[in-house]
């Protein structure tokens, strides 16, 4: 590394006592044949002109028009230095204008990044921040929730030594439920039956980890809860992969299954999804994403932003409350995926449906 003006190179005392002036020094058969050199390790090395001012740069070497350059690459500079011979390498200086571009692009990029993340967590965090919190191991009469990360799965019993499920949870070992199960002294094969809300993995993802239960799903949602189809939301971003998953028993709406002593009401409720299902079983209605329990009590429709058809998802829902209106005393509890139970009854979902109206 060379620096201080007061020391030129040979080329430079060579040209210098060529020119009667050592400064700049210039590189025959460089790029334009004035050009300088560089410092090995890429940094420009800029001798002083008459003026004091750096006056030999990357761009020279290559051939280079300065002010073609000037603006875009700013060039590191070695104050005081001066160019020795044999060091102004067209590779090297080539290369070093490319790592400098790929290194601003990617800092474009990584801003971009950094943008797209915040933006969403604050669209999560404004989406999620007004739901009711889940209450993990809440027990309603029959019905315990179970909290698996940003969804509820739901333990319904069955009778004393076997339980059906409503939602399988987000985890893929199901840890959460089998850690609920195991508090009753109860097993994996304690799960007779699943009952999914509808086919998105964060409430089937641990149907697999209970192979002895029945699993049943509206029959539009079959095909997305074994991964041979993708919501349509993502269809441009994903493509179908089966994944074990076996839905036994398609359901149909309006009809009544009888796991052992539960019995359990089917209910269509698409729009979240095309094959959403809402279920009552043990007084209580479980509404899967087509809804969401506010802080204040109240039943919201499900969210824009992860529903397929939000004006489906809440005719649906005005459709729903009138079908129950004739059972209205058997509702006790309304307990949706993504927040927490209501325990007022039927009452949020017919204020739902009448502000709707
Ligand atoms: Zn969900």
């Amino acid at each position: 590394m060379a620096f201080g003006v007061a020391k030129p190179g040979p080329l430079a005392e060579s040209l210098g006592s060529a020119q009667g002036n050592l400064s700049p020094p210039h590189i025959a058969g460089v790029g334009d044949g004035v050009a300088h050199p560089i410092e090995k390790d890429g940094n420009d090395v800029k001798p002083s002109g008459p003026s004091g001012e750096p006056n030999c740069s990357l761009a020279n070497c290559i051939g280079l028009p300065i002010d073609d350059i000037a603006g875009r690459e700013k060039l590191s500079t070695v104050e005081g230095g001066h160019c020795e011979p044999g060091e102004c390498d067209p590779t090297v200086i080539q290369s070093h204008i490319v790592m400098k571009r790929v290194f601003k692009i990617l800092k474009i990029l990584a801003l971009c990044l950094g943008v797209l993340v915040l933006a969403l967590g604050i669209l999560l965090f404004v989406t999620f921040s007004g739901g009711l919190p889940i209450a993990d191991g809440q027990r309603l009469d029959g019905v315990e929730v179970v909290k698996d990360g940003i969804v509820s799965a739901f333990i319904v019993d069955i009778d004393d030594h076997s339980v059906a499920l409503v939602d399988a949870g987000n985890d893929r070992q199901a840890k959460p439920i089998l850690r609920a199960l195991a508090r009753r002294g109860l097993g994996v094969e304690a799960v007779k039956a699943i009952f999914l809300t509808h086919g998105d993995r964060d409430h089937t993802a641990g149907v697999l980890a209970f192979p002895r239960a029945e699993v049943m799903a509206l029959e539009p949602d079959v095909a997305l809860a074994e991964g041979r189809a993708v919501k349509s939301l993502f269809k441009h971003f994903a493509s179908p992969r089966p994944n074990g998953i076996k839905v036994a028993r398609p359901l149909r709406n309006g009809e009544t299954l009888q796991v052992g002593g539960l019995g359990v009401r089917v209910f269509a409720v698409p729009g979240h999804t095309p094959g959403s299902a809402a279920f009552l079983a043990r007084s209580v209605l479980f509404m899967g994403d087509s809804a969401e329990a506010t802080k204040d009590g109240k039943l919201a429709a499900g969210h824009w932003l992860f529903t397929e058809n939000p004006a489906l998802d809440r005719a649906s829902l005005r459709q729903l409350a009138a079908r129950l209106q004739p059972f209205a005393v058997d509702v006790k509890a309304i307990a949706c995926a993504h927040s927490g139970v209501l325990t007022s009854g039927l009452a949020p979902l017919a204020e739902l449906a009448a502000g709707e109206k």
